[in-house]
């Protein structure tokens, strides 16, 4: 069934009828280019970000009253910008959510699923003149492989009907509906490897205790994380994973070198949200973001693992950088005071960014070197956008006055944007200050510290204060909340040995 099904494998999936500026395809592939660090293609970023999605820690367990669907996640994206990102809730599936949140704002949107959506969603999204859905090649939303082995079981049955009733409707509509995973260039694993383990997150960890092996850390959690997030998101049998492509209209994937390569760049995916997920551990009782001043009348904090669900939306971003050297990362979410329909509870997002040049500029067009290049007017500092600046830029929701805006963040903003961060409304900031009161040749970061018309929760080793007075319960569900313990027990032996 249909070539267009497969728009993989395909150096250039961004090569799309949207873009409306070719020098923009320079800078937008996992391409390395000499001298540079290499990027993570957007649609793979939009596929990680839909992925990390399905994780959500969500207040309740979802479980829909005669609903096969599983969890899910989703990233909503116009132009390249995301305007949305959602997950299933208790009563919708996270298509819904899109549909009752954007209605007919989808108009003409790109959307990445974490799962293939089921029938019930996809006529919705196809009516609403979406441009594209995009979907992650595992088990899809309505799982195929459960009770596979069972003819008579009724899950199985509806998950077979409903897949039918999703290529019936795939075939006929306008929108392009397909799999579109990027190759990875080969040093792009190494690279998000490397940048998460020298982090700012883990970097604190390291400045607080000399004597811990930090890269032992990270290694550690990241195990866990790639064993959980492969049981999750992949089909570790070969049989199983051709039934369920085969029964997605996804044969083409099924015959090889195709399938080996799909199953390859799967994996590959896996490894880099491992990596960057590991680069804020969960050491629960060790480690939280947390703030130095009585909470007052302010917000309350949001529960730990929301923040951390949330710095590391922030850490994916950061791997899409253009600075050759620091990759920054930050998402605004704001609690509304709508009703929970999505998954996310009352939080919707207001924005997200990276750091890079202005839009649309070329590779070596702007500076590329930091203070070792001796002439000030030929380093980097002055073109960067940097990653809040982006965020406030290209935000899709207004900041309102009597909402909790929260701006997360993988880096100390700096002095340039502390003033913007103060002005625009945000109430709170969670990042670390590792660099906070310093100055690095042409950036400094002396504001942030005196930035006291904001709450800041700052990333640090948790005290007996805070545990008395702030201590957010986490409410992460599944998978997540077993590893939690089994890391929190390895932690404390870690950290107190
Ligand atoms: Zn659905
Ligand atoms: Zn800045």
């Amino acid at each position: 069934m249909a070539a267009s099904d497969s728009r993989w494998p395909c150096r250039d999936g961004e090569g799309n009828r949207s873009i409306p500026n070719v020098r923009e395809t320079g800078v937008q592939t996992d391409a390395k280019v000499q001298g540079q660090e290499p990027r993570l293609s957007k649609s793979n970023l939009f596929t990680l970000l839909s992925l990390w999605m399905e994780l959500f820690p969500k207040k309740e367990a979802c479980q829909r009253e005669n609903d096969p669907a599983g969890d899910s996640g989703l990233v909503v994206v116009h132009e390249h910008r995301v305007l949305g990102l959602h997950c299933s809730s208790v009563q919708l599936h996270a298509g819904q959510v899109a549909v009752v949140k954007h209605g007919p704002r989808l108009k003409g949107c790109d959307l990445y699923f974490s799962r293939k959506p089921c029938s019930t969603c996809l006529k919705m999204l196809i009516n609403a003149g979406v441009n594209r859905i995009s979907y992650w090649p595992g088990d899809a939303e309505i799982g195929l492989l459960s009770g596979r082995r069972d003819p008579a079981d009724s899950g199985h049955q509806e998950a077979l009907l409903d897949a039918t009733a999703a290529e019936r409707l795939k075939s006929n509509s306008r929108p392009h509906i397909c799999v579109l995973l990027q190759p990875l260039d080969s040093t792009m694993l190494q690279s998000v490897d490397q940048t998460s383990q020298t982090c700012d997150f883990l970097g604190k960890i390291a400045a607080d205790n000399p004597t811990l092996d930090v890269a032992d850390v990270f290694r550690k959690e990241w195990w866990n994380n790639s064993g959980d997030f492969l049981e999750k998101f992949f089909i570790n049998d070969e049989e199983q994973h051709m039934y369920v492509l085969n029964k997605m209209g996804l044969e083409n994937f099924c015959v090889e070198p195709n399938f080996s390569n799909l199953r390859q760049h799967m994996r590959n995916l896996i490894r880099i949200l491992a990596s960057v997920a590991a680069s804020v551990p969960v050491l629960q009782d060790e480690y939280g973001f947390f703030t130095r001043e009585p909470l007052g009348t302010g917000s309350p904090a949001l529960p730990q693992d929301v923040i951390r669900h949330c710095v590391i939306q922030a850490r994916l971003l950061a791997c899409r950088t253009e600075d050759p050297k620091v990759g920054v990362g930050a998402v605004i979410w704001a609690e509304g005071k709508q009703s929970q329909c999505d998954g996310t509870g009352r939080l919707y997002l207001v924005g997200c960014g990276y750091n890079a040049y202005p839009v649309g500029s070329q590779y070596a067009e702007y500076p590329q070197m930091d203070h070792k290049q001796k002439e000030r007017q030929n380093r980097k500092y002055r073109y960067i956008l940097h990653a809040e600046q982006n965020a406030l830029t290209f935000r899709s929701a207004e900041i309102k006055e009597d909402e909790n805006t929260m701006l997360f963040v993988t880096k100390c903003p700096c002095d340039e944007c502390v003033p913007l961060i103060g002005c625009a409304g945000i109430k709170q900031i969670y990042t670390t200050d590792l660099d906070s009161n310093k100055v690095k040749h042409d950036i400094s970061y002396l504001r942030f510290d005196k930035l006291n018309s904001v709450q800041r929760f700052i990333w640090q080793q948790k005290s007996a204060r805070h545990t008395s007075e702030q201590a957010a319960l986490p409410t992460a569900n599944g998978c997540m909340k077993r590893r939690d313990k089994e890391t929190h027990f390895q932690c404390n032996k870690r950290l107190r040995s």
